[in-house]
């Protein structure tokens, strides 16, 4: 599924943009433009904040995201935010489940519109990913997974779900090396390797 490419990553479908402007964490640096253009990954998603833009800015986060080529998805917190979220377009949920039955039956209605639906970052929401359907797929977050033993909370679970792995960043360089690189690469910069270097010492 994923071709041979020179991008960094696969896949990122949980990027933050100014979109998710009540999150302090995003920088105003933080475009989908900016994103699109250092273009760490191969597939790339933004999923900003629904409770943030949806209710106000919907159309213009679908068509500036849509317009550079990247998957339209949003993040939701809960169960409180489905029945809208379901009455709009996107081509993927990222999903905040707590553990209580509301988030679970949530779970349900997401899936009901046909479209993929990712359980973000589970063991920060401590989400019981027994009672999580296996026709979801379960996250591995950058900036939550080492918070927890990643072996005791998802071993279990390895084999019932597919699984994506992301960024959930809200800043350029949470995207990793990937900004300084695209920035060298713009300016025709190669990279000394410090080996070839020491062996001229
Ligand atoms: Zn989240
Ligand atoms: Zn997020």
């Amino acid at each position: 599924m994923f071709g041979p490419s020179n991008l960094p990553y696969p896949q990122d479908l949980h990027i933050h943009t100014i979109f998710s402007d009540k999150d302090s964490s995003v920088v105003p640096e933080q475009t989908p433009e900016l994103v699109a253009r250092i273009a760490h990954a191969q597939v790339i998603g933004i999923s900003d904040h629904f409770e943030h833009f949806a209710d106000k800015a919907y159309e213009e986060y679908v068509a500036r995201v849509r317009s550079l080529d990247m998957f339209v998805g949003t993040e939701i917190d809960g169960a409180a935010s489905v029945d809208f979220a379901t009455s709009l377009a996107f081509d993927y949920y990222i999903y905040h489940c707590r553990n209580i039955a509301a988030d679970y039956r949530g779970i349900e209605r997401l899936l009901a519109t046909g479209r993929p639906v990712i359980i973000a970052h589970p063991n920060a929401l401590d989400t019981d990913l027994d009672r999580v359907p296996e026709t979801c797929l379960v996250e591995i977050n950058n900036r939550y997974v080492w918070h927890c033993d990643w072996m005791a909370f998802y071993g279990p679970h390895v084999d019932r779900f597919g699984f994506v792995i992301s960024s959930d960043a809200h800043q350029p360089n949470w995207l990793s090396q990937s900004v300084a690189r695209r920035a060298a690469e713009e300016l025709g910069i190669q990279e000394k390797c410090i080996v070839e270097v020491l062996t001229h010492v």
